[in-house]
């Protein structure tokens, strides 16, 4: 593979130092092994579905196993919620709503919120671990971003249970009643976290259906929600597939359903809950563009990017996956990516020293290379990690194309895998329309050492997250959410209780 080659365009080409690192320089990177361990709780060979505060196992007997996609090791087995489980977990939610969670004082609803945010807490080594082993992600974005950012979110909305009135002033807040909730494989504790919390802070109670690929912290947070001693059915969590999801939207006695998922599923998600004039609030995909100015701190923006698309193997909806260079600036920035991509490990999601883990299933991984390959059928340069791959499980290597055209496929489509489409701009003007020309608007980065032209840019972007100088920074106080085909409604913040309250003005 050749290194960027250099084409000088304008005056302003900053000189460049190049490097060439060749695998054998990668590998003076390398440490030893430093992989949690994970013999100090047990998986058990199969697990059945929490409704109404009790594990039972599925109507029709049906499971289907979990993998480990570092190794595709079956790690156990999980039941596959049929229509009539279904049934039995919204009749158990609607159950608790009318009999406990909608009279208990708010006080009471945050005392629980707290109890389960300190037991994330206390169990946080053993879901990070757990998170790594069925998702693929490197334990050190487990331990240090899923797992504290789901406690976090807990502690978040338990402050708010008691002050809703505040929240909403004069006003007079009250629950919807039964949420069906929906989730994907990318964040799977910190997804039922978003979600979870602010429902039953508002007085609403719950049916969680986590993703085929990754339903284990759910069932460990089904667990800590018994040991918190939650009223039986308040949260039931129902694992499946797909067609357990459509069952869960299309069951004529929910109040409200919630999604995070992809925007193809979301669209049809719509469509019947418009059928049955239901609340929905969706979450979908996303192409965020990270815009980079000549003026940007280079170094910074370099860490910047890598963040914002090689985090998480890229299964990220708001990753930094177009990047948009000032012409003049371009052969510094691709210098520098490349030399940086050599330097990433991909390895064995549980080794402490890992940066990128593994693609979190193999249809994943077929939809990673499928886009990847158009991208070279259009003939753009495609640069990629050259570090050895493990040889079993799921693997895809950072990689980048540079000359890409708006209307590539990699530059509108979304690859949700570490796949960077990099483009040029020469006026502020031209980063925006770029930057807004796709059918997502998840969320933008911009990076420049003049706050001014940060806000005015940020200002012009149609995108519900815009970071300025940093990416995929995450906070359960600030809102999150979509414009355009990237969904609507926000978690977080004050905001993210808004779809889980009736909002009536108060009569006078
Ligand atoms: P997905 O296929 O849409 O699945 C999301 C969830 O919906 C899963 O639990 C899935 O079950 C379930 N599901 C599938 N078909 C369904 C149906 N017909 N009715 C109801 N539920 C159904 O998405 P994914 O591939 O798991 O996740 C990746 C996508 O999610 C990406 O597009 C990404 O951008 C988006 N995402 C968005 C956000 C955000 O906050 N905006 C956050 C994370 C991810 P199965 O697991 O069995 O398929
Ligand atoms: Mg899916």
């Amino acid at each position: 593979m050749k290194r960027p080659k250099t084409r000088a365009k304008g005056k302003n080409v900053p000189a460049v130092t190049r490097v060439t690192l060749a695998p054998s320089d990668a590998a003076s990177w390398q440490y030893a092994p430093a992989p949690e361990t994970y013999d100090y709780f047990k998986i058990a060979p199969r697990y059945g579905l929490f409704i109404g505060g009790k594990w039972v196992a599925p109507k029709d007997g049906r499971r289907f196993p979990t993998l480990n996609p570092a190794t595709e090791e079956v790690l156990t087995h999980v039941a596959e919620a049929g229509p009539a489980d279904v049934d039995r977990a919204i009749k158990a939610a609607r159950n608790a709503y009318e009999r406990y969670w909608r009279r208990c004082s708010p006080q009471t609803r945050a005392k629980y919120l707290f109890r389960i945010a300190r037991a994330i807490t206390e169990r946080s080594r053993e879901l990070a671990v757990l998170e790594s082993l069925n998702g693929g992600k490197p334990i050190r974005e487990s331990r240090d971003v899923d797992i504290p950012l789901a406690a976090a979110h807990f502690f978040y909305y338990a402050g708010w249970a008691d002050k809703l009135e505040w929240a909403f002033p004069n006003r007079h807040p009250e629950p919807l009643g039964v949420a069906g909730q929906i989730i994907p494989w990318n964040f799977p504790l910190l997804m039922a976290a978003w979600k979870i919390a602010p429902a039953l802070a508002c007085g609403n109670t719950v049916v969680l259906k986590p993703a085929e690929t990754t339903p284990l912290t759910a069932l460990w947070l089904a667990e800590i929600i018994e040991q918190a001693d939650l009223p039986p059915g308040v949260v039931n969590v129902i694992t499946g597939g797909g067609d357990t999801g459509a069952a869960l939207v299309r069951h004529p006695d929910l109040d409200k359903v919630a999604f995070t998922g992809s925007t193809e599923v979301g669209k049809q998600i719509a469509i019947q809950c418009a059928r049955l004039r239901r609340p929905v609030t969706l979450e979908l995909g996303g192409k965020a563009a990270n815009i980079i100015f000549e003026d940007a701190p280079m170094d910074q923006a370099v860490e910047g990017i890598i963040n914002g698309i090689f985090f998480n193997q890229g299964h990220v909806c708001c990753a930094g996956s177009r990047l948009l260079v000032q012409e003049s600036a371009i052969e510094l920035v691709v210098d520098k990516l490349y030399r940086r991509i050599q330097s990433l490990r991909v390895g064995p999601p549980l080794d402490k020293n890992t940066d990128v883990g593994a693609i979190n299933s193999k249809a994943q991984l077929a939809k990673i290379d499928e886009l990847a390959r158009s991208g070279e059928q259009a003939g753009r340069p495609r640069y990629q990690t050259e570090c050895a791959l493990p040889s079993r499980g799921y693997w895809f290597r950072p990689t980048f194309f540079t000359e890409v055209a708006l209307s590539d496929r990699i530059a509108q489509e979304e690859i949700f895998g570490p796949v960077l489409s990099v483009m040029t701009f020469r006026t502020p003007d031209e980063a925006v329309e770029k930057a807004n020309n796709t059918r997502y608007g998840l969320s933008a980065g911009i990076w420049t050492d003049k706050g001014s032209k940060n806000f005015k840019i940020a200002a012009q972007l149609r995108a519900g997250v815009v970071w300025g100088n940093t990416f995929n920074k995450f906070d359960p106080s600030s809102a999150f959410g979509g414009y355009k085909e990237s969904g609507f409604g926000r978690e977080g913040g004050i905001f993210g209780l808004l779809p889980y309250v009736k909002d009536r003005w108060r009569s006078a």
